[in-house]
C-alpha cells in the first residue's frame, strides 16, 4: 500500500463548488444524472477503443451502470465498466475545471449570489454536483488495460487525497457519503425515479439491485416461489437516436440533450431524422437556448458527436457543421463510414461532405421554421447566435438565401435596438416605386439611428436597416440582393432614389443647386488633399454636410476594422 498524497484543488474548482452547493440546492437530484451521464461516456470510450484493441474488455464486454445505496454507510454508489482514468487522468479530470470556456465564466461572474447561479447552469454542471448531496466523496478507478488503480477523496473543501489502490475490476466507482438531511437518496424507489426520470435514455442498463423474496403463501395457501436478487436494468437501455420519432417523448428528448449537449437548460429545439438511399445516417440535431461561454473562441470544441453503426467515434465533429452554424449540438449516426474511421479520413470524404450538406440544410430549415411559426422562440435564438449566423453569406455562397431570411436587422421602422426586422418585413413595407433594400452601417447603434445620411430617408418615409455589428459590413459585402432587391448602402456614392424622386423635388433641386454657384468650389479647395471631392446633395435636410465614401472604396467601418487589425 502506497502513502497517501494530498491535493490542493485548482482555484477555480473552490469557487465553483461553493457556487454549485448554493445554486443547485432546489434541484439537487440532478447529481445522479450527471454521474450516470459521465458512466455512459465512459462506456462508450471504451467501446471506441475496443474497435482497434478487444483485450481491453478484459473479457468482459456487457458495460452498464450500477447504482446502489448502503443505508448503514450512509452511501450511494455508482459503480461502471467503462474507460476509467489513470491517475493523470484523475488530477486532470477531477482536480481541476479543464473545461473550455472556463476562463470566460469565471470572468463573467459577478459575485451576486442569485445572478451567478444563472451562469453556472450554463456553464455545466457534471462531476463535481456530487458534493450537492455528499460531504465526502470517493472515486476509485482503474483504466481498463492498466495494472494500478487509483482512489481519489475529498470532503469538496480545498483539497483532495490520492492513494494508490487495487481493484479488480476495470471502470469507475464513486461512492457519496451523504450530508446529513439527504438520507432521502439512500431511498430505493427515489433513486429509481430519478434514474427514470433523467437517465432513461442512457444506452447502456442503468442497473439495481432487486432484493431476493423469501418462498411465501398466496392467499389461497398456494406456494410463491422464492425469487433470487439479481440486478435489473431500469431504464430502456436503447440508443435513443435509434428509435422512431413517435416513440420518444419530448422530455426524452429533452434529458438526452442535457447528455449529449453537457447542458444544463433545455434546448430550444431540435430535428431528429433518419436518411436513407445513397448516403445512410440519423441525425438529432439541437439548438441551444444559450451561447456558450467560447462561442468566439477559435479553438473551441464543437458539440456534435459522430457515432458509426451506433458506435461512439468522437466528440467535437466538425467536419459535419459549417463553421457559421457551430453552436449546435447533437449526434450523427453513420451507417457508411468504416468504423476506425479518423479525422483525417473525414476531410475530403463524399460521405462527410453529403452528411455535411444535408446537415446544414435541415438547420437552416429547422431555423427557417421556428422564425416563422415561433417568433418568441426565434428571437430568443436571434439575440443568442444572431452574430454567427451572420457570417454564414461570405462562409456558404450556396445557402445565401437561405440565410438570408434568417437575419433579423434594427431598422428605422422600430428605431429600436432589438434586431427584429426579417428582409421579408423590410420588403412587404417598402414604398410604392422603391426597388432597392437600403441600410446604414455605423460603429453602434446610436451612431446609425442618428446617422445624418438617414435625413431623406426619414422624411419620404423610407425605411433603413440599421446595422452596428462588428461583422455587418464584412457580410454586406457578400450580400448582394434578397428576393430580386438589390441592398443599397445609405452612405455610399451618389445616392440614387430613383423612381423614388417626384418632378416637383428634381426641379426645386436644380433651383437651389444655382442659388449656391462657387461654394462647392470654394470648399474644394479649402480641404485640399484631405477629400477625394466634394459634391451638391439633396439627400440632407437638416445636416449642412456629411461625408460618404465612393462606390468602391472601403467605407469607413471597414477601414476603422482594418486599422484595428494592423492594415
Ligand atoms: P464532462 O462530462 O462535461 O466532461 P464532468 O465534470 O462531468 O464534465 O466530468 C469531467 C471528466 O471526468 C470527464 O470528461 C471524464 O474525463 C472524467 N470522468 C468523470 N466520470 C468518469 C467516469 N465514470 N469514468 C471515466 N472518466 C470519468
Ligand atoms: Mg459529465
Amino acid at each position: 500500500i502506497k502513502n497517501k498524497e494530498n491535493h490542493q484543488f485548482g482555484t477555480d474548482v473552490g469557487k465553483l463548488l461553493n457556487l454549485m452547493i448554493h445554486s443547485l440546492y432546489s434541484n439537487k437530484e440532478i447529481f445522479l444524472r450527471e454521474l450516470v451521464s459521465n458512466a455512459s461516456d465512459a462506456a462508450d470510450k471504451l467501446r471506441y477503443l475496443a474497435l482497434q484493441n478487444g483485450d481491453l474488455y478484459e473479457g468482459d464486454a456487457d458495460l452498464k451502470v450500477r447504482v446502489s445505496a448502503d443505508k448503514d454507510a450512509n452511501t450511494v454508489t455508482i459503480s461502471d465498466n467503462g474507460i476509467g482514468m489513470t491517475r493523470d487522468e484523475v488530477i486532470n479530470s477531477l482536480g481541476t475545471i479543464a473545461k473550455s470556456g472556463t476562463a470566460e465564466f469565471f470572468q463573467n461572474l459577478t459575485g451576486d449570489q442569485a445572478k451567478d447561479s444563472q451562469l453556472i447552469g450554463q456553464f455545466g454542471v457534471g462531476f463535481y454536483s456530487a458534493f450537492i448531496v455528499a460531504d465526502e466523496v470517493t472515486v476509485r478507478t482503474r483504466k481498463a488495460g492498466e495494472q494500478s488503480a487509483i482512489e481519489w477523496q475529498s470532503k469538496g473543501e480545498g483539497e483532495y487525497s490520492l492513494v494508490e489502490i487495487e481493484k479488480a475490476e476495470r471502470g469507475t466507482e464513486i461512492v457519496l457519503h451523504l450530508r446529513e438531511d439527504e438520507s432521502e437518496f439512500l431511498d430505493e424507489f427515489r433513486l429509481r425515479s430519478i434514474i427514470t426520470k433523467y437517465s432513461d435514455h442512457i444506452s447502456i442498463p442503468v442497473e439495481m439491485f432487486k432484493a431476493p423474496v423469501p418462498e411465501s403463501e398466496g392467499p389461497d395457501g398456494e406456494k410463491i416461489e422464492a425469487q433470487p436478487g439479481e440486478w435489473e436494468a431500469i431504464n430502456k437501455a436503447t440508443a435513443l437516436w435509434t428509435r422512431d420519432k413517435s416513440e420518444v417523448s419530448e422530455e426524452e428528448y429533452k434529458e438526452f440533450y442535457k447528455h449529449v449537449g453537457h447542458d444544463w437548460e433545455e434546448p430550444l429545439t431540435w430535428a431528429h431524422n433518419k436518411v436513407e438511399g445513397k448516403t445512410e445516417y440519423t441525425s438529432l440535431l439541437y439548438i441551444p437556448k444559450k451561447a456558450p461561454f467560447d462561442l468566439w473562441n477559435r479553438d473551441r470544441q464543437t458539440g456534435l458527436k459522430l457515432y458509426v453503426q451506433r458506435v461512439f467515434i468522437m466528440d467535437d465533429a466538425e467536419q459535419f457543421m459549417p463553421s457559421y452554424l457551430r453552436f449546435v449540438k447533437g449526434l450523427l449516426d453513420s451507417n457508411d463510414l468504416p468504423l476506425n474511421v479518423s479525422r483525417e479520413i473525414l476531410q475530403d470524404n463524399k460521405i462527410t461532405q453529403a452528411i455535411r450538406k444535408g446537415c446544414t440544410s435541415r438547420v437552416l430549415k429547422m431555423l427557417d421554421r421556428m422564425g416563422k411559426n415561433k417568433a418568441d422562440e426565434y428571437q430568443t435564438f436571434w439575440n443568442e447566435f444572431g452574430q454567427v449566423i451572420k457570417e454564414g453569406p461570405a462562409e456558404d455562397a450556396a445557402n445565401k438565401e437561405a440565410i438570408a431570411k434568417l437575419l433579423r436587422f434594427s431598422s428605422t421602422h422600430t428605431d429600436e435596438s432589438t434586431q427584429n426586422v426579417s428582409l421579408a418585413q423590410y420588403i412587404e413595407r417598402m414604398q410604392e416605386g422603391q426597388d432597392k433594400i437600403y441600410y446604414v452601417v455605423a460603429d453602434s447603434f446610436a451612431t446609425a439611428k442618428s446617422s445624418p445620411h438617414l435625413e431623406i430617408f426619414r422624411k419620404k418615409g423610407i425605411e433603413v436597416l440599421l446595422m452596428s455589428d462588428r461583422v455587418d459590413e464584412w457580410m454586406m459585402g457578400h450580400l448582394t440582393e434578397f428576393d430580386g432587391k438589390q441592398f443599397q448602402s445609405i452612405t455610399r456614392g451618389d445616392l440614387d432614389l430613383g423612381n423614388l424622386e417626384d418632378e416637383e423635388s428634381k426641379k426645386a433641386q436644380e433651383e437651389s443647386e444655382k442659388e449656391v454657384e462657387g461654394l462647392v468650389e470654394r470648399i474644394t479647395a479649402s480641404l485640399g488633399d484631405k477629400v477625394k471631392e466634394v459634391r451638391f446633395t439633396h439627400r440632407l435636410t437638416d445636416s449642412p454636410a456629411c461625408v460618404v465614401v465612393d462606390d468602391h472604396d472601403m467605407s469607413s467601418q471597414m477601414q476603422k476594422l482594418m486599422e484595428s487589425i494592423g492594415q
